[in-house]
């Protein structure tokens, strides 16, 4: 007699929403190395001119369109 089972890996448990949401409670992608504009409050990289209003250190640097 020839047996039909399939060899592969089955887990023990079923994971609960509880459990999977807790393991998902770390996952969220974050936004980092963003600071705040400190002439339009934008979010923009630290230590570069601001693209949107073109302040670097509260000095206006570059002309932008407004
Ligand atoms: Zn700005």
């Amino acid at each position: 007699m020839r047996l039909n089972i399939q060899l592969f890996a089955v887990p023990a448990r079923k994971v609960s929403k509880t459990r999977k949401r807790l393991r998902r409670s770390h996952n969220a992608i974050e936004v980092k190395g963003l600071v705040k504009c400190p002439s339009c409050g934008e979010m923009i990289k630290p230590h570069r001119v601001c693209p949107k209003c073109g302040s670097y250190k509260k000095n206006k640097v570059v002309e932008t369109e407004e």
